[in-house]
């Protein structure tokens, strides 16, 4: 949003950003980084899942039936992905989760429990999403996050979007002075979501998010490393193996991860995994160079606006008061209505 107002990239935090939306008249601004939480939390014990269906049924990728939650899962929230999936690569949707992508996750919650978390029924509850993506429209307007008439999301605007209409209405973040974030989950709270929900935002953020939630569920204590450098930066394809362990598990498991962004970085990797000349056990997949930091709905940028919108995700995850999805308070209501319990 910086760059909108010819400034750099992560020049004003984003409570300044908060500011500017209730100053545009939004009563409530919610922050995306909690409901990718959310899906973090979703995805990382949907992975755990699988790896166990895995061990029970064990069947090679890309031969033959692939039966209930196969491996390596993919990851889902990028509609730009997911549009490929459906139109080039067919076969590889029952390889990808069940989750929700992160906006449509969050409109689903609120409207569900709008009369508990919001004191209005979901009807009276019009929700805008802003993203850096021009996909996400499309996404939201599936008839799949349509429930009786109430959609999840109601509209999505993107960061070009709100730049220009800002600039419209003559409202400039400079002359603001700074906003929490609103959530409904803990009222008195700052309302942010975690340094890895931030990470969503870059190429590996995803991988690197589930990967803290996964290793402490499964070993019971904290990532050692909480930065896995092996899947930051811009490169096309990284990847990374983990090993999984602590002494009260049986045996150690080893986690095969890898990163895809671009989607012709996505085509030379999947023809890799199919012929077996590479394995995974999960695979993050984002359309844009970059990640969502590339989105078409961002603004055009410099040459190396990649480099530093990198930087500023990476500096807002190091200086985040927690950097854990599920260590997040603020969820602590809401999952005990989920089928995700601490420890499972
Ligand atoms: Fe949208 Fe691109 Fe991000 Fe995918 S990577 S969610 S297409 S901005």
């Amino acid at each position: 949003m910086p760059e909108e107002f010819g400034l750099e990239s992560g020049a004003f935090p984003t409570p300044i950003l908060v500011a500017a939306l209730k100053e545009l008249g939004f009563d409530l601004v919610l922050d995306t980084n909690t409901a990718a939480d959310l899906t973090i939390m979703e995805e990382g014990t949907e992975l755990l899942h699988r790896l166990q269906a895995r061990q029970e049924r064990p069947t090679p990728f890309g031969q033959g039936d692939p039966g209930h939650d196969p491996m390596p899962m993919f990851t889902s929230c990028c509609p730009g992905w997911m549009a490929f999936v459906e139109k080039s690569e067919p076969d590889l949707a029952p390889y990808v989760s069940t989750c929700m992508s992160p906006q449509i996750m969050y409109g689903s919650l609120l409207k569900e429990y709008s009369e508990e978390m919001l004191g209005f029924p979901a009807e009276q509850v019009y929700l805008t999403s802003v993203m850096p993506c021009v996909r996400k429209r499309g996404e939201s307007d599936r008839h799949a996050f349509e429930h009786d008439g109430i959609r999840a999301v109601d509209n999505v605007i993107t960061t070009k979007d709100l730049g220009m209409l800002l600039r419209f209405k003559g409202i400039h973040p400079a002359d603001l002075l700074p906003q929490k974030f609103d959530s409904p989950f803990q009222m008195d709270g700052d309302g942010k979501g975690s340094g890895a929900g931030q990470l969503f935002g870059a190429t590996g953020g995803v991988m690197e998010a589930a990967v803290r939630t996964v290793y402490e569920i499964v070993t019971g204590s904290e990532l050692p490393r909480l930065e896995l450098d092996e899947v930051r930066g811009l490169e096309g394809v990284k990847e990374a193996t983990l090993v999984l362990d602590s002494d009260e598990m049986e045996s150690p498991i080893t986690l095969r991860v890898a990163v895809a962004n671009g989607l012709g970085n996505v085509k030379n990797l999947i023809a890799k995994m199919k012929a077996g000349e590479v394995q995974y056990d999960f695979v993050e997949v984002m359309a844009c160079p970059g990640g969502c930091i590339g989105g078409g709905g961002q603004p055009k940028g410099e040459k190396d606006s990649l480099d530093k919108r990198l930087k500023v995700m990476y500096d807002l995850d190091r200086t985040s008061v927690s950097r854990q999805p599920h260590r997040q308070d603020n969820l602590r209501k809401v999952l005990g209505r989920t089928r995700w319990r601490e420890g499972s």
